[in-house]
């Protein structure tokens, strides 16, 4: 077949080869292509456009919350990078170094920014001085880039894009509650706007963050049972102030060190949607930050009166704030159809002239295939709540896949054998050690995901080690 006659291909069947799937989508979608550079990735006009709908989302609950935005430069000074020990140690492996400007070699090398907690504290020093500077509420747009060894679409790659907000407080008090805060923006957006169910929680001392006190985690399940960690949030203490010599003169007259949070999510969310929703028809969009919510696909177009009154249905929809688009292309219906179901497109909207006759149309959803006749004089208040329909639709289809595989087990032998025939979350109680931890990755390949703010008494022992249990935890495999 030439190339110019585009088809749609079909994509590997999920249930044979999930890696696999999520690749054809992520190309075949047309989200992402591939460069010459290992793990970095071109994001595609329609994968740029579901990161911009997030960003605006999540832009205007910053906003609300309290915080501006701010740009910081891309290199840190190695000599920055390391005055906090457990960061620099933490990243260093992943650092990409910039030696030579121009043909002169840099006395101090310049890192690539990875994370620009170090950046945020030497500005921080600068313009902080009295209790009046603080809160400072800050979040940058950005991208960062760690060099990972191995590299899949939006889940890991070397060069991604993310926001992250650092902020300062005058007491430990009000940071703990601004990363309480943040968390629970996250959860309310994942839930929400991407119809993915969260477990919220905290991390154990070995998954936090480099150089936090505590991290917290929203942790979703993805539709072949592993977890994907979606969104953090991090309360630092005094530790960087400290380390960054970051003082302001407290209302007592005296100086202090303020205290410091910061908090990230990234293209990865992009990820855990594919992998949240999508099917063997390609992918799956949560509406509210589809790019286009509903296609409009006139039937028989040929015929008189059916593009006038598609592009008069696509018109009204758009003046009714819908993100709408009418294909009027001269492929196939049968071949839009199949287009539209791979980009996700949570409505189809079809319109042909027996339609025009009885003055209706047919709405499919893309989430689960039903077809609904809807009255023409109705579309403005039909096609909304039919988007509404959608993400409650995905959003139960998603909660049932987490809580179906969310298992308790009392022994370390259950855990591991319920990871191995089933997967998914498994709870368990924990005594707080490291040891144990280390021991359920060793002989479960689980990881501790968190530790739920909804905790369960589902004994009194550590299962590993039979010594009293303190907390319950998560484990799973994570990507
Ligand atoms: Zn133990």
């Amino acid at each position: 077949m030439a190339k110019d006659q585009r088809q749609v291909e079909s994509i590997t069947n999920m249930d044979e080869d999930f890696t696999q799937w999520y690749t054809d989508v992520c190309t075949k979608a047309e989200l992402i292509d591939y460069t010459s550079v290992k793990g970095m990735f071109i994001y595609r006009p329609y994968g740029y456009a579901i990161w911009e709908n997030i960003q605006h989302e999540l832009d205007r609950r910053f906003k609300e919350t309290g915080h501006e935005n701010v740009y910081l430069p891309v290199l840190i000074p190695e000599s920055l990078l390391q005055k906090e020990k457990d960061h620099v140690e933490g990243f260093a492996p992943e650092c990409a170094w910039v030696t030579m400007g121009g043909s002169d070699k840099l006395e101090d090398r310049l890192c690539v920014r990875p994370t620009s907690e170090t950046l945020f504290c030497e500005h921080y020093k600068n313009i902080i001085h009295s209790w009046r500077d603080l809160p400072k509420l800050y979040n940058q747009w950005c991208s960062v880039l760690r060099w990972e060894k191995t590299s899949r679409p939006f889940l890991r790659h070397r060069e991604f894009l993310w926001q992250e907000g650092h902020t300062m407080h005058a007491t430990a008090e009000e940071a703990r509650e601004e990363t309480q805060r943040m968390l629970n923006v996250y959860a309310d957006f994942l839930e929400n706007v991407l119809a993915m169910p969260v477990v919220k929680g905290q991390k154990t001392d070995k998954e936090k963050f480099n150089g936090a006190e505590e991290t917290y985690t929203v942790e979703c399940m993805m539709h072949d049972k592993k977890a994907l960690q979606s969104g953090t949030s991090h309360f630092f203490g005094d530790g960087f102030a400290k380390a960054f010599d970051i003082t302001f003169t407290g209302k007592d007259n005296q100086l202090h060190h303020p205290f410091q949070t910061s908090w990230g999510v990234s293209t990865r969310m992009i990820g855990g949607i594919i992998m949240t929703h999508g099917d063997n028809n390609g992918l799956v969009l949560p509406p509210r930050i589809a790019p286009i919510q509903v296609v409009v696909i006139p039937v028989a177009q040929h015929k008189p009166g059916v593009l006038d009154a598609a592009a008069d249905l696509t018109a009204r929809l758009k003046a009714a704030g819908i993100r709408v688009k009418m294909d009027a292309s001269e492929q196939s219906p049968g071949w839009k159809f199949a287009e539209y179901e791979m980009k996700g497109v949570p409505l189809r909207l079809e319109i042909g002239p027996k339609d025009i006759e009885k003055a209706q149309c047919v709405i499919a959803r893309r989430d689960n295939g039903e077809k609904t006749f809807v009255a023409l004089s109705d579309l403005e208040s039909a096609v909304p709540a039919l988007l509404d329909q959608v993400h409650d639709g995905l959003y139960a289809k998603a909660r049932e896949n987490l809580e179906n595989h969310t298992y308790a087990a009392a022994t370390l032998e259950e855990a591991k054998a319920i990871q191995e025939e089933k997967g998914g979350f498994v709870k368990t109680m924990w005594c707080g050690d490291l040891a144990c931890e280390m021991a359920m990755k060793e002989k479960a390949g689980m990881t501790s995901r968190c530790i739920p703010f909804a905790q369960e008494h589902l004994g009194d022992v550590c299962p590993v080690c039979g010594k009293p249990a303190v907390k319950m935890v998560y484990w799973g495999v994570a990507y």
